[in-house]
Order: structure tokens, then sequence, then C-alpha cells
């Protein structure tokens, strides 16, 4: 072996020991509609508690009625895991009254997390109620809740500019939030410098990245569309040519994209991560495996 190349495996030998289970990390489930959804929910649930992450998290479809099965399986998250369990609630589809009847209602069964949102407006809606800053005092006047809200690098879309929105996710701090989970996204550049603009409005609070492990890229550029999310030329590559591969493939890609993205975010400071798991172990348990995150004894 040349001398080149003996620095070349020594580098990269080193970048794979730099994250030696140095990362926190947080998954995110979404209640499931069928029986063998539910299935697949439970045993991706129980793979990952392996992991003992900092704490998962399940949605709430705004305007679906499906609260109490985003609440049931928090429930049966925490009875059967002992995990830390966070709801998703949103405030766009309840009065003042009712958000508070919830609270108090989770409060009572011991959750003490919940991530805090306003949800989608339905199609033609006026300006709601209430936004997220709005719930998040709402919550705090309930309990000393411990709450996420959610961060855009790349701008809500309904956002009427980007420094709008910061103060917007300024103002959901200032009421209490304990951390921001962004968007998922693709271009660092951009988390990054929305992490630095953060900082400097005086945003203390960490702002977990959204980390969506990609195993379908068709649907992906679908949504990606909807919620303003840059796909960079870069990804189009590594996908190209793919996106009708075997499953397999694809989550190997996917699953690359995603631990060069952890990589790059932990060398700039960041020690907490969010994974969209999409209710699906394999992608996300190979990733948090590869970055050193494994079950601890
Ligand atoms: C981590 C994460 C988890 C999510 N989970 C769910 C979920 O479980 N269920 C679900 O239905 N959706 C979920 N969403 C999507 C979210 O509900 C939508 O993006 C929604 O459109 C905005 O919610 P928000 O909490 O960010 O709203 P807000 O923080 O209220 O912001 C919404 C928009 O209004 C603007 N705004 C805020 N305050 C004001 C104001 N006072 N006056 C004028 N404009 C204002 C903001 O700039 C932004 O454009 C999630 C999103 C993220 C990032």
């Amino acid at each position: 072996m040349s001398f080149d190349s003996a620095r070349q495996v020594e580098a990269l030998n080193q970048n794979l020991a730099e994250l030696s289970g140095d990362i926190n990390v947080s998954f995110e489930f979404f209640p499931p509609t069928t029986e063998s959804m539910e299935q697949t929910l439970w045993n991706s649930i129980e793979r990952l508690s392996k992991l003992q992450p900092k704490f998962v998290s399940v949605t709430y479809g705004a305007n679906s009625g499906t609260r109490d099965r985003t609440h049931s399986i928090i429930k049966d998250i925490k009875e059967r895991t002992g995990l830390v369990a966070a709801p998703h609630l949103t405030c766009v589809d309840a009065t003042p009254d009712e958000l508070r009847a919830i609270a108090k209602d989770y409060w009572d069964n011991g959750i003490r997390n919940i991530v805090a949102l306003r949800g989608d407006l339905p199609p033609g809606a006026d300006k709601p109620a209430m936004y997220a800053d709005g719930l998040v005092s709402l919550l705090k006047s309930v309990a000393d809740f411990d709450i996420s809200v959610a961060a855009y690098p790349e701008v809500h879309p309904e956002a009427k500019s980007a420094q709008a929105d910061l103060l917007h996710l300024k103002r959901k701090i200032d009421n209490g939030a304990n951390r921001a989970i962004t968007q998922f996204f693709f271009d660092v550049e951009s988390y990054l410098r929305f992490r630095d603009r953060c900082a400097a409005i005086g945003i203390e609070a960490e702002i977990v990245p959204g980390i969506l492990p990609v195993s379908n890229y068709k649907t992906l550029v679908k949504f990606a569309g909807f919620t303003n999310v840059k796909i960079p030329q870069w990804l189009h590559q590594r996908f190209e040519g793919i996106a009708d591969d075997d499953q397999t493939t694809r989550n190997l890609v996917g699953a690359s994209v995603a631990i060069d993205m952890v990589r790059v975010l932990s060398r700039e400071g960041v020690k907490d991560f969010h994974f969209y798991t999409l209710n699906r172990s394999e992608l996300t348990y190979a990733i948090c495996h590869t970055l050193g995150v494994r079950p601890k004894a």
C-alpha cells in the first residue's frame, strides 16, 4: 500500500471512529390505520427502543379526528417500553377549553412531553384562531410540560418572510418551548444558516434537525413540493436511475444519504437528531448503528 492510500485509510478510520455513539436520537411515529400497519409499528418501536432514544413521539393528523389513537399509542409505548413518549398536539382543530382538557388528561396520565403544533389549515380556511405560540402558552398554563415545537430551515410555506417565520419561532421558545424540531431537509447549508440566524436573534434552545431516511424517492419529491423543502442536485444524482429499483437498493442509498448528513451536522456541533421513521425500523436502525448508537447493556 502506498503512503497516500495508507493515509486515506487512516482518515477513513478516524472518520468512522469520530461518532462512536456521541449523539442523542429521538424517533417519530404515526398512528397506523390497518392491523398490519399496527404490527409493523410495534415491531419498529420494540426494535428502536433498544437504542434508548431521548424520547419518541407520535403524530396527530390535524382535522382527522384521530387524537384518541395518538393518545392510546402514547400510553401503550410508555407501558410497554418505559420510554419517554410525546404526543403531537395541534390547535387548529380544537377550542382552548378542549385543548386545556386534553393537556390536563395527558398530565394526569403521566405524560410530561408534548410536541405542540398549529397543524395545517383545511383548504379555504381563514386565519386560524390560534398559532403554535398560543398553544405553547396554553400548555404551560396547565402544567410544566417539556415542549417541542416545529421549525423550518427553508421557511414555512405560509410565512410572510423568512424573518417573520424566525420571529414566530422565537415567540414559541419565549413562551416556554424547550426545543425546536425541524422540518426534514437535505440542504445541510440551509440548516446551518438557519441555526446561525436563530442564535443571532437570541434563540438558545436546541434546533434539532429532523432527518428523513429516504426509502421512496418519488414520494419524497412530491411531498417536498408541498412543504417547501429543496431537493439538492446531489440528491437527484444519488437516486437517479434507481427510482423503480428494488427496495434494498433504494434503502441502501437512502441510508447512506442520512449517514452523510448526520456526520456533517455532528462535525458542526449538532448532538441531537430526530428521525422521521415512517414507522419502519430498518433504515433508522441501520443508520443509528453505523453512527455508533447501539443498544446499551
Ligand atoms: C417536527 C414536526 C412535527 C409535525 N407534526 C405534525 C402532526 O403531528 N400533525 C400535523 O397535523 N402536522 C404536523 N406538522 C406540520 C405542521 O402542523 C404544519 O407545518 C403547520 O402548517 C404549521 O404548524 P406550526 O406548529 O409550525 O405552526 P406555527 O408555528 O403556528 O406557524 C404556522 C405559520 O404561521 C405563521 N405564523 C405564526 N404565528 C403567526 C401570527 N401570530 N400571525 C401570522 N402568522 C403567524 C408562521 O410563520 C408559519 O408560516 C409537523 C411539523 C414538524 C416540523
